[in-house]
């Protein structure tokens, strides 16, 4: 037995250095991506369910990283808000979504709006407000175009300078959004004070329709509109799963139904293409 106990030991600590190892090499290797473009965006159509037509996307970043191919936020993002690197990235992802909603718009699409995921470290950046706005001159995007989709996790964690932030933001025109809504420790007493314009169904709840259970999608829907806020559905994978959310009069949404994101190449495609039914 201890024969066997120290070489599930060596196994575990060798185990260990491995993964440390790969961590340390993924971070060298993010702190190049960004200077040699290998960050690049996806964008997930956001869809008037009445209609079936494209209103905004949803930009996430993804790295095209040179040996292990194109991987998904989960794989660098927290290790980006641990390392600060969030910041550089954060910026970079607000220029690239403003500028190519703004080429879109140009194109034709003039109403088009695009939603960014806002980190917890750049929501606490008291320059927050100056560099959006500064990415909006650059860009010649409106703010009314742009919303900042940000966790309830982020905006309880100190409610009062949450709300001066977001205050500052909404001034400016900029648009707000709970994301996620209804995983993260959220109270319901503080929701009212933030200056918010959508509440964002998580997918979790979208996907329980399915299974008969409803009860919380539908509770959103409604608390949204009490707070005479606007809902948009995240996940959405079936035709059942939007006929019941417009029934309910969640009138957004985005989902694989829909589209997965895809590139911004793709994006225009489905732009110039595609109402759906
Ligand atoms: P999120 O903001 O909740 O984004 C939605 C995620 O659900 C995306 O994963 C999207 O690809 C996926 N998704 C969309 N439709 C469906 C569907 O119908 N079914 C299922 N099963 N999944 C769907 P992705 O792109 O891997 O992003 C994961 C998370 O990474 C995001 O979750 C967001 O929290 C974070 N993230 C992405 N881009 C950024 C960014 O630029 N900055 C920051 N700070 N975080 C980001
Ligand atoms: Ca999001
Ligand atoms: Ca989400
Ligand atoms: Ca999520």
């Amino acid at each position: 037995a201890k024969e066997r106990g120290r070489n599930n030991f060596q196994f575990f600590t060798s185990d260990m250095n491995l993964r440390l190892q790969q961590r340390l090499e993924l971070e060298n290797d993010l702190r190049k991506a960004l200077q040699q473009n290998q960050l690049l965006l996806h964008y997930q159509p956001q869809i008037d369910l009445r209609s079936g037509a494209i209103v905004g996307s949803e930009a996430l970043v993804r790295w095209q990283h040179p040996q292990r191919g194109l991987l998904g936020p989960d794989l660098f993002i927290p290790l980006a808000e641990q390392t600060g690197l969030i910041s550089d990235i954060g910026r970079w992802v607000l220029h690239e979504a403003c500028l190519q909603n703004r080429l879109w718009q140009q194109q034709g699409f003039a109403d088009l709006a695009v939603a960014v995921n806002l980190s917890a470290r750049q929501f606490q950046n008291l320059q927050l407000v100056e560099e959006v706005l500064a990415v909006l001159r650059d860009t010649g995007l409106a703010a009314a175009a742009l919303e900042l989709e940000l966790t309830e996790s982020l905006l309880m964690s100190d409610v009062q300078t949450a709300v001066e932030q977001m205050q500052r933001l909404s001034q400016a025109g900029i648009r707000l959004a709970i994301d996620d809504f209804g995983t993260g420790y959220s109270s319901l007493n503080h929701l009212h004070r933030f200056p918010l314009d959508r509440l964002k169904v998580d997918r979790s709840f979208v996907q329980s329709i399915a299974q008969q259970d409803s009860t919380i999608a539908r509770s959103i829907i409604v608390l949204a509109h009490e707070l005479g806020l606007e809902v948009i559905a995240e996940g959405i994978e079936t035709a059942p799963q939007r006929d019941f959310l417009l029934q309910h009069r969640c009138h957004f949404g985005q989902g694989y139904l829909f589209s997965p994101p895809v590139s911004a190449a793709d994006f225009g495609a489905l732009l110039r293409q595609a109402v759906f039914s």
